[in-house]
């Protein structure tokens, strides 16, 4: 029996689900909150546990994919940051988290005074990136963010919230870093989609033990009403994502020994030399039926609005009208 560390809900049952991480093939238990619905990941002790981000997920320097993908994945995020210019136009936004920084990039490029926040422990070339403002915070230390009060206008979490330990004491810093009335835009993988509920661990946005909470949309607008935050907009997420979502999740159930086979062939380099080469095979020979079949559920997804990832938009709170709030 536990306590949720999301919504502080006492007494948590774990749940007997287990799910295998595709790189390191270790198994990991989840455990679900019956309240949020939310689950999380459970870790080894500290002394078991293992670099999870290696080469495998990163690839190299020179991108997480092969070079057309990895165009195609920038001029997403170019048109990911024209829609944040467009509707939530700041002069200094933060990122949490933000890898090869194409995203910030953009927002450079739009006229706004872009800031990166990211684990000490990430790769050289994230921490060493010349075109973007990179603090780094370490797990050990204390966890204030290097960042004045009601500085930000904008504070993305672009599919990073459910890799964090500690997602309550982020939006804590968050919400401290933002101005009232600024934007909160969290983007994660959604456990309550169609596509998490087919087959869950096998379902390709589970990603264990990289990403140690999966939000269900309830839980994670609950958690930031909770952190001060007011939901302005709720968007069908990355479009990408869920689209591939449904189509690798369908391929995974063809091998579910080992999952995220055409994943690793896409990337290409390192990924796809630790593919498991009969898997691979069986994936790729049976693209004739898990494209349409992913294609077709991508659809039934958007129209009944039960997507594989998800956007939230918040604005900041007053703080004086937050605190009389939390005092009722
Ligand atoms: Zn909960």
């Amino acid at each position: 029996m536990t306590t949720c560390q999301l919504c502080g809900q006492d007494s948590i049952e774990p749940k007997e689900l287990y799910a295998k991480d595709y790189l390191s093939n270790e198994v990991f238990s989840l455990t679900q909150c019956p309240h949020c619905q939310c689950m999380m990941t459970r870790l080894p002790s500290a002394e078991q546990k293992h670099d999870y981000y290696g080469k495998d997920y990163y690839n190299s320097s020179a991108g997480k994919f092969t070079f057309v993908l990895e165009k195609i994945f920038r001029l997403n995020h170019a048109h990911n940051a024209k829609y944040f210019h467009t509707h939530f136009p700041s002069d200094r936004i933060l990122e949490i988290g933000c890898g090869r920084g194409y995203l910030l990039r953009e927002l450079k490029r739009l006229g706004s005074t872009v800031h990166c926040l990211e684990s000490a422990d990430a790769a050289d070339w994230i921490l060493d990136n010349q075109e973007v403002q990179v603090a780094t915070l370490s797990d050990q230390q204390d966890q204030l963010w290097p960042f004045p009060d009601s500085f930000f206008q904008l504070t993305i979490f672009w599919h990073v919230l459910e890799h964090l330990p500690n997602p309550t004491t982020s939006l804590q810093q968050a919400y401290r870093c933002l101005e009232s009335g600024g934007t909160l835009c969290v983007s994660v993988p959604n456990i309550s989609s169609l596509q998490a509920k087919m087959n869950l661990t096998t379902w390709f946005h589970l990603d264990v033990p990289r990403h140690l909470i999966h939000f269900s949309q309830e839980g994670l607008i609950a958690l930031l009403e909770k952190q001060g935050f007011e939901i302005i907009k709720i968007t069908a997420g990355d479009r990408m994502q869920n689209l591939f979502g449904w189509l690798q999740s369908i391929a995974n159930l063809l091998t579910p020994g080992h999952i995220n086979s055409f994943y690793r062939f896409i990337q290409g380099g390192q990924p796809l030399r630790g593919a498991h080469l009969p898997s691979l095979v069986f994936q790729l020979l049976a693209c004739w039926m898990w494209i349409p079949l992913g294609c077709l559920g991508f659809l039934v997804e958007e129209i009944f609005h039960s997507y594989g990832t998800v956007t939230v938009y918040a604005t900041k709170k007053n703080v004086a009208t937050f605190q009389e709030e939390q005092e009722k």
